[in-house]
């Protein structure tokens, strides 16, 4: 299975921003037939990066999609647009949005099948809090989202699914996992992904989120089970993000 490594540029850089780090990004990343790239910038910027990336080895991703394709929904922005623009992955459920506009489980999994229908690769984000792992819960909430988050998918579409393990008490805190607790974490994913997706569950992408850093990378990334990483912060600095993605 090829690796997936995605920048997630959040609410950051303005069109004419964009294009620079763009620029500067694929002028240092060397492409590898073993890794996939992928960065998600702000949607503003989705059109503008879109050509600049065409005949690259970098794929466009988006940070979040509405669960209709169409319709009276002001503010949302749908699947059917996102590959209208040429977009690829798409992120849902990422810690923020749950954490800021009180994302449910519910939700996540609507915009899963939002995602696959309208041909989109969708990245569900997953991962506990502080305090559900101080208490012991880490692995029952995990669980939980994954099953609701990909709850009504089949076989059939587990190529084209990812999870992205991301500890909300990792995420921005330069506290990474370790690369046992990361492991822990994804063969627990991958055992709530057999329960629900049979044997195709090994077609499906598990990536490790939060606090990714050139000084970490290559400690995480030989860890067992992490198909990926899903990098944040360091993400917006070209030189970090390509070190990265040249993870050993
Ligand atoms: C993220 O927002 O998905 C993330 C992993 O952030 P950071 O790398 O900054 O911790």
């Amino acid at each position: 299975m090829r690796r997936l490594v995605i920048g997630n540029w959040k609410m950051n850089r303005t069109v004419p921003e964009t294009v620079a780090l763009v620029g500067s990004l694929l002028a240092r990343l060397s492409p590898a037939a073993d890794r996939e790239i992928a960065i998600a910038p702000p949607f503003t910027a989705l059109s503008a990066v879109a050509p600049l990336l065409k005949g690259s080895a970098v794929l466009l991703a988006a940070q979040d999609l509405f669960w209709q394709d169409e319709g009276p929904y002001t503010g949302e922005i749908s699947g059917v647009m996102l590959q209208d623009v040429g977009v690829s992955y798409v992120l849902v459920a990422h810690s923020e949005r749950r954490r800021h506009l009180e994302e449910t489980d519910r939700i996540a999994g609507l915009k899963v099948r939002a995602a696959l229908r309208t041909g989109l690769k969708p990245v569900l984000c997953v991962g506990e809090d502080e305090v559900e792992r101080a208490s012991g819960r880490a692995f029952t909430v995990v669980r939980a989202q994954v099953a609701r988050g990909l709850e009504g998918c089949v076989p059939g579409e587990a190529s084209r699914l990812q999870v992205a393990y991301e500890p909300v008490w990792a995420i921005g805190t330069g506290r990474a996992a370790s690369p046992a607790q990361a492991a822990e974490m994804h063969d627990l994913i991958r055992q709530e992904l057999r329960a629900v997706l049979k044997d195709s569950a090994r077609a499906v992408r598990v990536l490790y989120g939060g606090s990714v850093t050139p000084d970490n990378v290559d400690e995480l990334m030989p860890a067992p089970g992490i198909d990926g990483l899903l990098v944040g912060g360091a993400s917006l600095h070209a030189e970090q993000f390509a070190r990265i993605a040249s993870y050993r």
